[in-house]
């Protein structure tokens, strides 16, 4: 039936870049012959799952949105995809996305826009936007997206859908193609809180594969989501942060993202929780210090594109020396967003212009996990804000400007640079398009996330 809808539908859309029909037939009737055998069967036998295209694949096209990769078939799964396979599920595709996974709209992509379901002129967020409208189109029941500084909650947000980031450190990064590998998180994008508590359950966990993955047991996120269900936040202290739409800190954010956001913090007062105002000062340098952060770590992450190991090369017919293809296959191959986050990062990482760029984002850096810590210290559960200061915004409308465009990762930045987990949920709509509400809480306690989120759904 998924397929049938993409055959039907994606040619709109554009979520997807690579869709195989006939291993994904095989793989569901692998999964009935083995129940009508009676043979074990795994959690998710049979359930149809979308993989955001930066997510390596064995044997599967893999480009990561870009002309650089175009025709590499990976020899191995990442993890995330590995563990899903095991699960039972049945691979629909890869879906589009910002190029590297830099961008908020999906216009970044060098595989041209993906569209919002709900209105076709406007963007599906980014990077993540082939998985959010694949999953919002009902072209996929779920998928799985990537989060560096947004880009799972924001999609989510703009298309009506449950995006969750979860801390950092939680869901093996082995075979997602880096960009900023201090914050890349792989993650669930579902249409139910409970879909994504459990998508989180399966990819989740301690992986020796990726030096930086938490070895601690994977914490009961559907049981965490059931619980929400019932709706009782008593006892539940809930932190909305000033910094992030409230009073005197509402430049930027459309009123009516504002008042969806409002009428949701007011939902969970009603469900019993106690609603207190915080203020996490330094959360207003977030943009400033993720643009030297995340350049930084792309521009050493991209160094490995260079014409020889992969995908596509250039101008190599013997005329040419090692330096000038690899320039070429650079040219041609790297999109415009791209080649300015590599000499962004350059710049702030070269001899004598380090300590004062990467290294005072770093010290930023620090300041925004104290304002967590002083605020969850003081008693607080979670904190909550908008996902994103605006609804979907209409396609071409800020490709033309960076600023504009980087002001989508407002509300999402602070809990990435502190490596915490978060969540998007809907909160109702602002002009006819779906406004998300932000949950962020402290580190290995995705499990709060999934709990108030789901009361609030
Ligand atoms: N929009 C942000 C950026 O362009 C975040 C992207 C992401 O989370 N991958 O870097």
């Amino acid at each position: 039936a998924h397929l049938d809808a993409i055959e039907a539908t994606d040619g709109a859309l554009n979520s997807y870049l690579h869709v195989d029909t006939e291993t994904a037939l095989a793989t569901a009737a692998e999964v009935d012959r083995a129940r009508a055998a009676g043979e074990e069967l795994g959690r998710l036998a049979g359930v149809p799952v979308a993989l955001k295209d930066v997510v390596v694949t064995d044997g599967v096209p893999t480009t990561s949105g870009s002309r650089i990769l175009e025709g590499w078939r990976p020899p191995y799964d990442a993890t995330v995809a590995a563990r899903l396979k095991a699960a039972g599920t049945v691979l629909l595709g890869k879906t589009n996305m910002d190029e590297f996974a830099m961008g908020s709209s999906t216009e970044n992509s060098a595989y041209g826009p993906t569209r919002n379901p709900w209105d076709h002129d406007r963007i599906p967020g980014g990077s993540s936007g082939g998985s959010s409208a694949a999953v919002a189109g009902f072209l996929a029941p779920w998928a799985v997206g990537t989060d560096t500084g947004g880009s799972i909650r924001q999609p989510a947000a703009v298309t009506g859908l449950v995006g969750h980031k979860p801390t950092y450190g939680s869901v093996s990064r082995y075979g997602l193609i880096a960009f900023s590998s201090s914050l890349d998180q792989a993650g669930p994008m579902a249409r139910t809180v409970a879909d994504a508590a459990l998508m989180h359950e399966v990819i989740g966990g301690h992986d020796p594969r990726d030096s930086t993955s938490i070895d601690a047991p994977a914490a009961p996120y559907v049981a965490a989501a059931q619980q929400g269900a019932q709706g009782d936040l008593t006892g539940t202290v809930v932190g909305v942060v000033r910094e992030l739409g409230g009073e005197g800190h509402t430049d930027g954010y459309e009123p009516g993202v504002l008042e969806a956001f409002r009428a949701g913090v007011e939902q969970l007062r009603a469900l019993g929780a106690e609603v207190r105002e915080v203020s996490c000062p330094s959360f207003d340098l977030a943009l400033a210090a993720y643009y030297l952060i995340a350049p930084s770590e792309a521009s050493s992450n991209l160094s490995r594109f260079d014409g020889v190991r992969y995908g596509l090369r250039v101008g190599d017919d013997g005329s040419r020396d090692l330096d000038e293809v690899m320039a070429l296959t650079r040219e041609q191959g790297f999109g415009p967003e791209v080649k300015r986050r590599i000499i962004l990062g350059t710049y702030a990482l070269s001899a004598g212009y380090y300590e004062a760029y990467y290294g005072q984002a770093q010290k930023v850096r620090t300041l925004i996990g104290r304002d967590f810590l002083t605020a969850f210290g003081d008693g607080v559960d979670v904190l909550v804000s908008p996902t994103s200061p605006s609804v979907a915004f209409p396609i071409g409308q800020r490709v033309d400007d960076p600023l504009a465009m980087y002001a989508a990762d407002l509300c999402t930045l602070p809990a990435s640079l502190a490596g915490l987990p978060a969540i998007s949920v809907p909160c109702g709509l602002s002009e006819g398009l779906p406004v998300g509400l932000q949950v962020m809480a402290p580190a290995l306690a995705d499990d709060r996330c999934y709990r108030v989120g789901a009361a609030l759904e």
